[in-house]
């Protein structure tokens, strides 16, 4: 596709180099040629140690230690992985074929490469980099340090020519430092693969002075990932899925955080793009498992003689041997009351990850706990993380033992066992059980009782540095901003949540947001966030988050997801990001010449679409419009609008005022037209590809919402009645369309892929569809 690349590279560059002048007080030097009348001026510098060449080094992904001593194995990888990803793309603009070596050359840092060099690496990681020390300083120290994961893009003279220095503060910052130089050639990768791919070209590109530093304003960027088997199985998520064109995007985009347990790619892979990944989630109750065998010779049952070790822990005063019978003796049974205590006098052994917690009061389980988690860390599934997520159960069930009550409220308790996980883990760390630091996610959250600020000190020597807590407002709205006082029915709880920890007396740490811009209930509806979006990640980072994510993203097919995906990558590394800026380009570089129906159709989208989680899960499964049309269908409601966010139709003055069920419907009638004007303008493949990908959500979208408008409008007649009979056949359209489509028509791997078999059961009123079609004549 062309774009006017001259004016879109002159005008950010200017901007660079005003930003530039501030920071450092000199001017740039001279201009950089890239390429000119079809032949390339310049070679890449960078270290790819002994391997033969950077394509040889950036392949050799798996032969790095990654969490070992190797950090210059590890730096070679990623920054040679860096230089062939921009020879890749400045082949790619410039047109000059990448199969002739002579192009935009690649070579080792320990040569004087004569002419204009790009110089990928920084004075610790590359010789030739050391030598401009002078002009550079110390990209790792000073005023000038950008910091993790920052950078500097600078000009510089060379003698014989000129030189571009890519220079990271650390190995990902300079890939991200390459990256930040095509973004700045007018590189876009909107979506992963290559319709989601802006390439311009340019046979003319240079540079002109630079002196450019940046570094994310949000240290953790990314997504929680998890994808189910079925709905009613979220004990074992199926693996994950990831494709090396999403981690590219991931990385292009600068995002750095995925989830551990990723079964489509090696780990190396995604550990040279820069990526960190996470352990956890609320699977704990894995690690003392109340049905595993008792590891230990355990002196009072004959049966455990063969296991390795002997029992460390004094006999259990509940002590009654193997009560079921079976012939093996359990952690239950061995270890009663290391589980947690219900009201009704029991200790419950939870197998699943919504029953209770451990008695965290128990030393001897700790110690267990502890054990066995760094094994798992260490050797077990979890051998890749870089953070772990201390979550406990997913619903609020705390031992109720009088030991455990005195540790205080559910969050002190939390929070005891987030420090005493940190501190094993660092102590694990210094005995050499584990290879590396692992920091500490804990859990901020209402279904698991967390939501609450302590109410008492935390423990002496609580790690700041490596424990932060993850604020989840589940089931918040998207009409309104988290901040907005207009939203009282739900996000001022989530909002005076979050102010209560800013203010607590105890907790002083750092603050992690996960939020829900694609959660498995919206059933990867194109729902889109870019209002509220742009407000509620200024107002997390004012409020002090320096990292989020948010869940489920889903791996391709984004459609307009695709606009979320971006403009969160984008806030994420700096969320002063111009919003209207990045829509107005977006459009123009997506969608060409259909970019003016395509952008009044996503202003009508997110209208049409805002309100639609309260059709399906605001604020929780029952109160939403499904959950209030099936207590209808079983005579338990005549009342299917409980809040002033959504109603049938009419006015809704502030507060709590949502788009109605008519408001949406013609909202989606307007996007249908616009979509079908799309359609009829002329554009190349890619462009085609991009609106006919946001015309397959666009239709499951609209029949989804169609079939709840219709099936609320029938409740307004008898049952059975010509009216009645009316609203149920144009349900029965809606319906028959979303049966005939599987919903891997829509997601891959996001919330709903898998978990679903087709589209009319992701609504989540098939059921109660079903039950009114049966009666119809
Ligand atoms: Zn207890
Ligand atoms: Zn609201």
């Amino acid at each position: 596709m062309h774009v006017n690349p001259p004016a879109l590279l002159l005008r950010m560059v200017c901007v660079a180099g005003a930003l530039a002048a501030a920071r450092t007080g000199r001017a740039a030097a001279e201009g950089f040629d890239i390429a000119r009348g079809g032949r390339s001026l310049c070679s890449i510098v960078v270290n790819h140690g002994a391997f033969a060449s950077a394509e040889e080094a950036s392949a050799a992904s798996d032969k790095v230690d990654w969490f070992g001593a190797d950090s210059a194995g590890a730096t070679i990888c990623t920054e040679s992985f860096a230089a062939t990803e921009l020879r890749h793309y400045l082949c790619a603009i410039t047109g000059l074929d990448p199969e002739d070596p002579s192009n935009f050359p690649i070579r080792g840092d320990q040569e004087d490469v004569a002419g204009n060099v790009i110089i990928v690496g920084n004075e610790l990681s590359n010789r030739q980099c050391a030598r401009f020390r002078g002009d550079l300083g110390f990209i790792r120290e000073g005023s000038l340090s950008p910091g993790p994961e920052g950078f500097r893009l600078r000009t510089a003279r060379k003698g014989d020519g000129e030189a571009l220095l890519l220079a990271g503060f650390d190995r990902v910052g300079t890939l991200y430092a390459v990256y930040d130089l095509l973004n700045l050639c007018g590189v876009r990768w909107f979506a992963p693969g290559l319709s989601g791919e802006v390439v311009p070209h340019q046979a003319e590109l240079g540079i002109p002075g630079i002196d450019r530093t940046d570094a994310p304003k949000f240290a953790v960027r990314g997504y929680w990932a998890e994808f189910f088997n079925s709905e009613n199985d979220f004990v074992r998520p199926v693996g994950k899925k990831g494709t090396i064109g999403f981690f590219n995007w991931m990385a292009r985009n600068r995002m750095n955080l995925w989830s551990s347990g990723e079964e489509g790619v090696p780990p190396g892979e995604m550990k040279k793009r820069g990526l960190h990944l996470s352990a956890g989630g609320h699977t704990f109750y894995t690690l003392i498992d109340p049905r595993a065998p008792y590891p230990y010779r355990h002196s009072r049952f004959a049966g455990s003689s063969g296991q390795p070790a002997d029992d460390p822990y004094p006999v259990s005063p509940n002590f009654r041997g193997d009560e079921n019978g079976d012939g093996v003796l359990s952690y239950s049974e061995a270890h009663p009351e290391w589980y947690g205590l219900g009201p009704d006098g029991k200790r419950h052994f939870t197998t699943d990850p919504f029953g209770y917690n451990f008695c965290t009061s128990n030393h001897e389980m700790v110690t267990e706990f502890l054990k066995n988690l760094v094994e798992k860390l260490a050797r077990g599934e979890w051998k890749y993380a870089d953070y772990l997520d201390w979550w406990p159960e997913d619903a609020d069930h705390w031992c109720e033992c009088d030991e455990c009550k005195k540790l205080g409220s559910p969050t002190d308790r939390n929070l005891l066992m987030a420090h005493l996980i940190r501190e094993g883990l660092k102590q694990a760390v210094a005995d050499g059980r584990l290879r590396r630091d692992i920091k500490v996610k804990f859990l901020i959250y209402s279904s698991a009782g967390v939501i609450d600020p302590p109410t008492r000190p935390l423990p002496a020597g609580f790690d700041y540095d490596g424990v932060m807590g993850t604020f989840f407002p589940i089931f918040r709205c998207y009409v309104h901003t988290l901040d907005d006082p207009a939203c009282t029915e739900f996000n001022l709880h989530y909002f005076n949540d979050l102010n209560a920890w800013r203010s607590s007396p105890y907790y002083k740490g750092k603050f992690m947001i996960g939020e829900y811009y694609n959660i498995s209930y919206f059933r990867d509806l194109p729902i889109l966030f870019t209002r509220t979006m742009e407000h509620d990640i200024r107002f997390y980072y004012k409020g002090g988050a320096r990292a989020m994510h948010y869940m489920h993203v889903p791996i391709g097919n984004w459609g307009p997801r695709a606009l979320t995906n971006y403009q969160f990558a984008r806030m994420l590394w700096d969320p002063a990001t111009d919003v209207p800026g990045l829509l107005g380009e977006y459009f123009q570089l997506r969608y060409g010449s259909a970019r003016d129906p395509m952008r009044d159709f996503y202003a009508s989208l997110e209208r049409a679409m805002i309100n639609i989680p309260e059709y399906l899960c605001t604020p929780s499964d029952d109160e939403s419009l499904g959950g209030q049309l099936r207590a209808f269908a079983d005579g338990k409601t005549t009342k299917l609008f409980p809040y002033r966010h959504l109603r049938m139709s009419g006015d809704h003055p502030a507060p709590d005022d949502g788009p109605s069920m008519e408001d949406s419907v013609r909202e989606l009638d307007r996007c249908e037209r616009l979509m079908d004007q799309a359609l009829m303008v002329p554009v190349d493949d890619r462009v085609r590809g991009c609106i006919v990908e946001d015309e397959g959500l666009f239709r499951y979208a609209a029949a989804t919402v169609r079939l709840y408008f219709h099936m609320a409008r029938s409740t307004e007649h008898p049952l059975k009645s010509p009216e009645w009979t009316r609203e149920m056949k144009l349900a029965a359209l809606q319906a028959e369309y979303l049966d005939s489509h599987p919903v891997g028509f829509v997601a891959v791997y996001g919330g709903t892929n898998g978990m679903m078999r087709n589209a009319l059961e992701s609504t989540g009123i098939k059921d109660v569809y079903l039950k009114w079609r049966a009666m119809m004549q």
